[in-house]
Formats: structure tokens, C-alpha cells, sequence
């Protein structure tokens, strides 16, 4: 009798991994592996990313044996909003929580027809820019391509579902942003998978054109992601001079402004997009003298 139950809670403790993060080349292998033809796994894509379909059964067009296998070994699992605070301009900031119980921020900004998503892409960070409340936090870990595509397809369900439900038109997420917590660059390779799935044109269909990944300028990884990603480049600036932008982002000593205004140069030499943007939050008495305006219009 103990030995029984003991088994059973032991098959209860297993968790299926979740198809949420996976490629469309992925899937199409799951599919052959499953005795299906290749076709079979961009259906699959399909369903889970552009009908966002959160159960095997609904997909009606795949046989019922292939169903059953998938149900067998896999889940469509999601992250969750554990939290949601609304603010007057109409942001919103959702806890999101993932199947360990660890939690990040995403943040969905209306401004007029358009609606910005900021995706995080750590839970914590290593590093400690003094505008930032995540870089008092100590990084936990990197997220998963599943986590970070999650965040997309979680935030499109609430903005149809609970947002938006009472208007004729539906809103749409126009711009993603990584930007929420983490520094994306050093999570190269799931930046790299997530954002291959969110492009592709079968699921959520979103143009590289209005994808930006914003980093503090890890210098060695911004020629990699202008190459092997291709998306807008935001740079984290907050001062024309070294010495502040140490004070306010550490990892200036590292990667000081010059040699990032040059790796900022060769991303548009080989990225297929040309746009780099800088970003800079003025702090009283530290980085908002006219001075500091004129000094930044003229880096070079
Ligand atoms: S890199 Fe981003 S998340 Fe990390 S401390 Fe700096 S601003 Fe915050």
C-alpha cells in the first residue's frame, strides 16, 4: 500500500515539458519522431502560436493518434500573471510567473493605437545600473526561450480577453521590446530562439522591424546579435561622459563609450536593420546640465 502510493506521487511529480518555445524546425522533428509527416509539425506550430491553442484536443486537423502521443509527452503550458498593477495611462505590469515559481516583470504600454510589450529576459541581473530596481536584485536566472515567448503569448490573451474585451476593434501588441528585467545580451542563445519563433510568419507573425533589444552595451555580443538576430538596437547611454556613466552603469568601466559608439557602428554594417537608438534617464544634478545635452548630440 505505501509503496503504491508512494509510485503515484512520484508520477504526479513529473512534469511534461512544454511545446511552448518550440521551432517550428523543433516541432516538424517531434512530428517525424511521432511516426507523422513533416507537415504535421507546422500545423502544430500553428495552432500553438498563432490560434494560441492551450490544449491538444482542439487541434482538430492533426490525427488523434499523433493527439494522443503529444498529450502523452508534452504540455502547452504557459507562464501565469500572478499580479497585475494597472496605472492611469493605462500600463500595465504583470507578475509573471513561471513553473518553478520564479517571477519577472512584462509590461504592456498603450500610447494612442499602438501598444509597446516589454519582455524581460532574467529573472534578477548581474549587474547594477543605479536608475534600476532589478540591479538590486542578485540574477537568479536566465529564462527560457519557452519563458520568454510565453510572456508574448500570455500578454496577446490578456489584451483580447481582459483589457480590450469591450471594444469592437482589437488591440494589438505593435512594438516588443526586450527591456523588462535582465540584460538580454547575456542570454544570447535564448534571445536568439525566442526570437526566431515570435518572427516566424506562421505563429505570431512579428516583423524584426518592431522588435528592439535594449542592453546595456555588452560590447562583444552586439556584432553576434546584428548578425545571428538582426533587430533594432537600443543602447543604454545616460551620460556622454565616462566617468558618470560608470556612476550610474558599472559596466561602463568595461565597455566605455567609445568603443561601444564603434560596436554601435558595425551593427548596422552587418545587421539587416539600421537602426540603433539611445536611451538616457536624466538624474538631478548628475547627468541633465545643458552640457551634458550638447556633449551627447555631438558623440561620435
Ligand atoms: S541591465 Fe537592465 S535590468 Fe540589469 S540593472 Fe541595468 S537596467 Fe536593470
Amino acid at each position: 500500500m505505501n509503496i503504491s502510493t508512494s509510485t503515484q506521487s512520484q508520477e504526479t511529480k513529473v512534469c511534461k515539458p512544454s511545446l511552448i518555445g518550440f521551432s517550428r524546425k523543433d516541432l516538424s522533428d517531434i512530428a517525424v519522431d511521432m511516426g507523422q509527416e513533416p507537415f504535421k509539425g507546422l500545423q502544430l506550430f500553428k495552432w500553438i502560436y498563432d490560434k494560441g491553442s492551450r490544449d491538444f484536443d482542439s487541434m482538430t486537423d492533426l490525427p488523434q493518434g499523433f493527439r494522443n502521443k503529444l498529450i502523452t509527452a508534452y504540455s502547452l503550458k504557459r507562464p501565469t500573471i500572478k499580479n497585475e498593477y494597472i496605472s492611469e495611462d493605462g500600463t500595465c505590469k504583470w507578475l509573471t510567473s513561471f513553473e518553478d515559481g520564479q517571477q519577472a516583470e512584462t509590461v504592456m504600454i498603450p500610447e494612442g493605437d499602438r501598444i509597446t510589450l516589454c519582455i524581460s529576459s532574467q529573472v534578477g541581473c548581474t549587474l547594477t545600473c543605479k536608475f534600476c530596481y532589478t540591479g538590486t536584485q542578485r540574477l537568479v536566472r536566465n529564462l527560457s526561450a519557452g519563458e520568454i515567448v510565453g510572456q508574448v503569448l500570455v500578454a496577446k490573451e490578456q489584451i483580447n480577453n481582459c483589457v480590450y474585451k469591450n471594444l469592437k476593434e482589437k488591440k494589438m501588441i505593435s512594438n516588443i521590446v526586450f527591456m523588462g528585467m535582465g540584460e538580454p545580451l547575456y542570454n544570447f542563445d535564448n534571445i536568439k530562439k525566442s526570437v526566431e519563433i515570435i518572427k516566424d510568419k506562421n505563429g505570431i507573425a512579428f516583423s524584426h522591424k518592431k522588435i528592439t533589444l535594449s542592453t546595456s552595451g555588452i560590447i562583444p555580443q552586439i556584432k553576434k546579435c546584428g548578425e545571428e538576430i538582426g533587430l533594432n538596437l537600443a543602447i543604454s547611454l545616460h551620460s556622454p561622459e565616462d566617468a558618470i556613466r560608470t556612476q550610474i552603469m558599472p559596466i561602463n568601466k568595461k565597455y566605455p563609450i567609445k568603443e561601444l559608439i564603434k560596436a554601435c557602428k558595425i551593427y548596422t554594417q552587418v545587421s539587416n536593420t539600421k537602426l540603433v537608438t539611445f536611451e538616457y534617464v536624466m538624474l538631478k544634478n548628475l547627468n541633465d546640465s545643458d552640457e551634458d545635452a550638447k556633449k551627447t548630440c555631438k558623440i561620435s
